[in-house]
């Protein structure tokens, strides 16, 4: 079986075809054979027995003459059955009347048989009674040999062989031209598939031949072929693309390590976890350290140790949020000198918004950062004495102011006209000379106060501002309206600063026409931006920047009294907020006055960072 097994399908089915025809055909002998021998023996005793009826029937006459010799010739009729072997009528008594035997076979009857027979004991031997008028006067006993049944057993059996041979041959012929419609089509098939396994060309195909299971299965692996030949190509052209990305981001990443390595300043990058996983050569000199010892998280040990908790939390911070970092911090040079630094870092993010990895670089601001601080601690000085200066002038100023007018109250009906001039330009100069100072002491205190401001509402700071001013607003019958207000994280006293410098200049500088000013304040971007707009002389474009410097004023003081310096104010308290002043306006068209203040948390923070 295990040969049968292994043998090609042409063979199988030659095999199949000859041995199923052989095995049918056998049958089909055996079965005819078998059921002529059958046959056979029935229709020989029914022959048989009608002959020996007849004989018997024939010989009645002569038993009752007792006449021998018409029963011989009754029996010799018998000749012409040649397979007859011997034939014997005997009297009542049993004695012999007459016998026949074939030629060459052994004459002479046996005794009479008692009982009529009918036995095939290698020969047939029929008996049956001689009867008259229902009287048994005899017995016919004949014995006959079966050897036609051997005979036509042979020649059936030979014939049957022919026809088996012949049947063979044909079956032969026609299962070698019928396998071929089962087998090529088998064969193709093999072919194409052990063609692809070998060449790996998915571009082959089997031809189909029929329409039947063994077609629709050529068709199936046609399109199996099809689809794998489609999806090789899809493959092999996504393999290209990749290689080229590949290369592409090798050559981008080669740039960039080149940039980075030309770059005087600090260069890392790092994983999105963290960890750094390259450092441009500016690190190794700056800390004499490698990059193995940097790796990773390695380059916390030279970091100051004041500055590192909260670097490190700024950084675990951008890592878990994505947002940038930046933060001025310490580094250990490699002679163990620490150096400040600014050091910022970006996440790189893919298509989707992942993060593929982290861009840094850290700047020696060192000299700067000193600068800054002994910048800072000369303003600190300077805005300190301008603090004390202001405040010492302001006793002296005030005695001028009282005293002159004293003077001008308790003598001036001593006091020709000139000297009643002189004091009046005393006592008007007294008067500026303290709202300077007052406007003086007021910008120093404007960058420093309160810190972590809470939340206050920009509509009540407005109308305490406006009963503050209600007096300047009845005289010049001004209109002030004003939009919902939200609220801001600021100090209530620093917006009423804001909110008083610039109404008061908006009903200082009005027009023909009663003041007309309205505030409003929008959301843009994350900031609130309020504006105050008026219908006033309006500002020439050109100045429109100049007016915010201190003691810098567009107007004489015979027609609008002014320092100089509320706009001044104005711009320090906002940018202490982190925030920004600007005016649109013309000559002649009124001016709007824009500030914005940054949302709650930046807020919070600036004010943080202005108070250090
Ligand atoms: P002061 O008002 O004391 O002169 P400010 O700093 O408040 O000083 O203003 C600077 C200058 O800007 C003013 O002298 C004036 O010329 C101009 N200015 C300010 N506000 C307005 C306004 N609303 N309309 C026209 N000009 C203005």
């Amino acid at each position: 079986m295990g040969y049968f097994r292994d043998i090609p399908i042409r063979r199988k089915l030659m095999v199949i075809t000859m041995m199923t025809t052989g095995v049918a055909l056998l049958l089909a002998a055996f079965g005819i054979v078998a059921f002529d021998a059958y046959f056979f023996r029935r229709s020989l005793k029914r022959d048989l027995t009608a002959l020996s009826r007849m004989i018997a029937d024939n010989s009645t006459a002569a038993i009752v003459f007792n006449d021998p010799r018409s029963a011989t010739e009754t029996l010799s009729a018998l000749r012409a059955r040649p397979h007859l072997l011997s034939a014997c009528i005997y009297r009542a008594d049993g004695t012999t009347l007459a016998d026949y035997s074939r030629e060459n076979s052994p004459s002479g009857c046996p005794t009479a048989p008692r009982d009529d027979d009918f036995r095939f004991t290698g020969n047939l031997t029929v008996v049956n009674p001689i009867v008259l008028k229902g009287e048994r006067i005899g017995t016919l006993s004949m014995v006959y040999d079966l050897e036609e049944i051997p005979e036509r057993m042979l020649l059936y059996g030979g014939t049957v062989l022919g026809v088996l041979l012949i049947a063979s041959l044909i079956a032969f012929q026609l299962s070698s031209r019928m396998r071929a419609a089962i087998a090529t089509p088998i064969s193709d098939l093999v072919r194409a598939a052990t063609s692809v396994s070998q060449t790996n060309d998915y571009s082959v195909r089997a031809q189909k031949q029929s329409n039947d299971e063994l077609g629709v299965l050529v068709e199936g692996f046609n399109e199996m072929l099809a689809g794998i030949q489609r999806r090789d190509r899809d493959l092999r052209a996504a393999l290209r693309d990749r290689e080229a990305a590949l290369r592409e981001a090798e050559a981008a990443r080669e740039r960039f390590r080149f940039m980075a390595e030309s770059m005087p300043q600090k260069i890392f990058t790092a994983k999105p976890t963290g960890e750094v996983d390259y450092f441009n050569q500016q690190w190794m000199d700056y800390t004499g350290l490698t990059f193995e010892q940097m790796r990773d998280f390695g380059w916390r040990r030279s970091i100051h140790p004041d500055d590192l908790d909260s670097n490190l939390e700024s950084w675990r911070h951008s890592i878990e949020t994505g947002e940038p970092v930046s933060s001025e911090l310490r580094w250990r040079r490699a002679d163990g000198v620490y150096r400040w630094h600014l050091s910022r870092a970006c996440a790189m993010r893919d298509g989707s918004g992942e993060i593929t990895m982290w861009i840094g670089s850290s700047t020696d601001i060192h000299e700067q950062k000193e600068k800054e601080e002994e910048l800072r601690r000369a303003n600190e000085d300077l805005q300190q004495f301008a603090y004390s200066a202001s405040h010492d002038l302001q006793e002296p100023i005030r005695n001028v102011s009282v005293y002159s007018e004293i003077v001008a109250k308790r003598y001036r009906h001593l006091m020709d006209a000139d000297g009643l001039q002189f004091l009046g330009f005393l006592t008007e100069g007294g008067r500026r000379l303290a709202t300077l100072i007052d406007d003086l002491l007021a910008y120093t205190r404007a960058g420093v106060g309160e810190s972590g401001e809470p939340a206050v509402d920009a509509a009540s700071a407005l109308q305490e501002t406006l009963s503050t001013l209600a007096e300047a607003i009845r005289q010049s019958q001004a209109r002030v309206t004003y939009d919902t207000l939200p609220e801001i994280c600021m100090s209530a006293a620093h917006l009423q600063q804001v909110f008083q410098n610039l109404i008061n200049n908006a009903l200082k500088y009005r027009g023909e026409n009663p003041p007309e000013i309205h505030v409003s304040a929008m959301k843009q971007g994350s900031t609130w931006r309020f504006s105050v707009r008026d219908n006033g002389i309006g500002i020439d474009p050109e100045y429109k920047e100049k007016i915010f410097g201190v003691f810098k004023r567009l107007h004489r003081n015979q027609k609008y009294s002014g320092t100089g310096i509320g706009l001044a104010i104005c711009q320090r308290v906002v940018e202490r907020y982190g925030g920004r002043i600007w005016v649109e306006s013309a000559v002649g068209e009124g001016a709007t006055f824009y500030f914005t203040v940054p949302p709650v948390p930046k807020t919070a923070a600036a004010a943080e960072s202005a108070t250090g």
